[in-house]
């Protein structure tokens, strides 16, 4: 069955002048499109009511499972306008199927991958002028799903809601791509083995929060999770993929599966396997990035994923003392990467895998 999507246009739509002041430091999620798309979802009747209606708050019933057992999964993908003004989305495939593996985890209703990208779609048509065309500007979309059943009992909720949001985005690096340093975090774990790890559902990020202040306060941006079995082997950050780079050309990446598995790190990787880098996907630990640093071996780390494709790292910081290449500028395997996905993604290099999906046409 396909879903019929009706569209209730805004009559109150962000003139010219207010997209041209947004689009001068739009930042990260602050300022949203006109439009938002919903579709419900109860246990009877499947998926119903899709529509397009101005974006505004919803109606919360204080006995939504969402506010009080956390039943809510999320996707991040964006839209790029290409320098002939067409907007393109970056495998929104990939984003439709893992919101039904987290959906799969949390016990909510797959929303059918036609029915994702359909909504993507039509939210980037309709506020087609809210993607901005700055350097390194996109319109991030978010995706997300929540039971909206009105009942306290522990269970599966019986009815839920998928949406669709949009935000302008900015360059993550306004003045230049900077390496950051890491907060090694030793007394909370994000996942757990057979936990909710692999699935992208808010609680993994509210758990993150914590460690994450423990970070700001350590002069770190970001928290590095170790596994929770204590065997020293690393996993991600709070939201971003971990990749480490060695002087032989090989790229190494963990593997476990309490990761959250990213459609950046897997497209890094595929383009770097092209570009004739080895890659390796298996279990890392702290001790062997640490050891490699010091042998000269390991000569380069960053982090991916969507919000900021990719974030080179300097220095690993811990209470018992820190690593890494402190103060260097970002490493030339990490640009190099950073370069080819970003120059496929704004449409500046032929797209030989096929990812680039396009919404909108060429302007004359
Ligand atoms: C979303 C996310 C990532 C990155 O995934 P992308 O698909 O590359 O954006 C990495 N780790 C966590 C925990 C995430 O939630």
């Amino acid at each position: 069955m396909t879903l019929e999507f009706t569209t209730t246009p805004s009559e109150n739509t962000a003139t010219a002048e207010q997209l041209a002041g947004i689009f001068e430091n739009p930042g990260f999620g602050r300022f949203f499109t006109d439009h938002m798309v919903t579709i419900d979802w109860t246990s009877d009747a499947g998926w119903f009511d899709a529509r397009v209606e101005p974006y505004g708050p919803i109606a919360i019933d204080p006995a939504h499972a969402v506010l009080h057992y956390g039943q809510e999964i999320f996707e991040g993908l964006k839209a790029y306008r290409h320098a002939d003004g067409s907007v393109w989305l970056f495998r929104p495939d990939q984003n439709a199927a893992r919101l039904q593996r987290s959906a799969a985890r949390m016990a909510l209703p797959e929303v059918p991958a036609e029915a994702f990208i359909e909504a993507c779609r039509r939210l980037v048509e309709i506020d087609e002028h809210w993607v901005p065309s700055g350097a390194e500007q996109s319109l991030y979309l978010r995706p997300f799903e929540f039971g909206n059943e009105v009942f306290l009992g522990v269970r599966a909720a019986e009815s839920a809601r998928f949406m669709v949001i949009a935000s302008p985005v900015g360059a993550y690096f306004a003045d230049g791509v900077k390496p950051v340093r890491i907060w090694l975090s030793e007394h909370h774990n994000r996942a757990g083995k057979g936990g909710t790890g692999a699935a992208k559902t808010g609680g993994n990020y509210a758990s993150s929060l914590l460690p994450t202040q423990e970070a700001f306060a350590n002069g770190c941006s970001q928290v590095l999770f170790l596994s929770s079995l204590g065997d020293g082997l690393i996993e991600e950050l709070g939201g971003m993929n971990l990749v480490l780079v060695r002087g032989d050309g090989t790229l190494i990446t963990p593997q476990s599966d309490t990761i959250l598995d990213g459609v950046t790190r897997n497209s890094l990787l595929e383009l770097a396997k092209s570009m004739g880098f080895k890659v390796e996907h298996r279990p890392v630990s702290i001790d062997e990035w640490r050891e490699g640093v010091a042998d000269g071996s390991i000569t380069e780390a960053f982090a991916c994923g969507t919000a900021a494709v990719i974030t080179p790292i300097n220095e690993i910081v811990s209470a018992g003392g820190s690593f890494g290449w402190p103060d260097s500028e970002p490493g030339k395997v990490t640009m190099q990467l950073r370069q080819a996905l970003n120059d496929i993604q704004w449409g500046r290099a032929e797209d030989p895998f096929g990812w680039m999906v396009q919404v909108t046409d060429a302007k004359e």
